[in-house]
């Protein structure tokens, strides 16, 4: 083991399918808590106990290895529950655009966060890239002594705001604000109605918390509670989803058009909800906004844009 890597805790979670630790930790909201080590690996700090504990983890032959600085009972199935199923287990249902998906992904693990972190974490993500939250993330864990809605209710308003500064001064007061109201109502009872009541009721209570929408309350639930009811639809979901055929719209991201992507996703398996950050990895891989690179796309085949693209092409003299 490198000599650099924390002491005093290892772990290795074994999976089915080699883990695709880089696709893992790009894009899903629990995985802007971890940072790069440069190495290959990734790094945060977890609070089971009273004193931070700094972990990393890299691929191992198996599966996936957890080095930390200090121990605590519960960390090894904390650990587990946040890296607890991969691509390749997901219910996607049939249709070969998915199925297609599913392959190229399999050894994706799909991140779970306890909902309050994931709500922080998507309040941070809301108009900013991946990038600047796990900048700004760490400094706020520590700014908390670990993130808890009471110590983050207790953040001076001034300390809040310089602390994420890049990701948004103006989200300092909604995340104060909602840190207050998760707080009054008690951490336990913020748990309860986000993962045990059913996802219609659990939507519409975090659609009640200051700024929070639609997309930010479905992550949370996605992420969180494992929900098969909805999904959250940005630009780059709407889009890959439209260009593949899955999903009818006119390009016109409304409350309809997302509803109406929702369902047609959603009708393909139970875990489609699970799956919908794959649309984002090929969102900023091959399907870009402006350049879809058709030809180096693995979806090409199976794809309606890049049919009707080609054949315009070869219709064009
Ligand atoms: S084939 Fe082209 S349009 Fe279709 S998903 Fe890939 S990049 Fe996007």
């Amino acid at each position: 083991m490198n000599p650099k890597r924390p002491q005093g805790f290892t772990l290795d979670i074994p999976f089915a399918v080699p883990p695709q630790l880089d696709a893992t930790m790009d894009i899903q909201i629990p995985a802007l808590a971890w940072q790069s080590t440069g190495d290959g690996g990734y790094r945060r700090t977890l609070h089971p106990g009273d004193r931070p504990i700094t972990i990393e983890v890299h691929q191992s032959e198996q599966g996936l290895l957890f080095t930390a600085d200090g121990q605590h009972p519960n960390l090894p199935d904390l650990l587990r529950r946040m890296f607890p199923t991969q691509v390749a287990d997901l219910q996607l249902g049939a249709d070969p655009r998915l199925r297609a998906l599913r392959r190229r992904y399999r050894g994706v693990v799909v991140m779970w966060a306890p909902p309050f972190e994931a709500l922080v974490l998507t309040v941070l993500s809301q108009n900013r890239t991946g990038e600047i939250v796990r900048r700004v993330y760490p400094h706020l864990d520590a700014a908390c002594h670990g993130l808890t809605p009471q110590r983050l209710a207790d953040l001076d308003p001034d300390t809040l705001r310089t602390v994420i500064r890049s990701a948004g001064p103006y989200k300092a007061d909604r995340l104060s604000q909602l840190a207050k109201l998760v707080a009054a109502d008690g951490i336990d009872s913020f748990n309860t109605r986000i993962v045990d009541a059913p996802a219609a009721q659990a939507l519409s209570y975090l659609e009640t918390l200051p700024g929070v929408a639609h997309k930010t309350a479905a992550c949370v639930l996605v992420f969180s509670a494992r929900t098969s009811a909805t999904l959250p639809v940005d630009v780059h979901l709407f889009r890959v989803a439209g260009r593949l055929g899955l999903a009818d719209h006119d390009g016109r991201l409304t409350t309809t058009s997302r509803d109406a992507v929702i369902n047609a996703l959603l009708a393909h398996g139970p875990d489609t909800a699970l799956a919908h950050f794959l649309f984002l990895l090929v969102g900023r891989t091959t399907c870009t906004a402006a350049d879809p690179t058709c030809g180096s796309c693995f979806l090409r085949g199976r794809c309606r844009h890049a049919a009707t693209a080609s054949l315009s092409r070869k219709a064009t003299p």
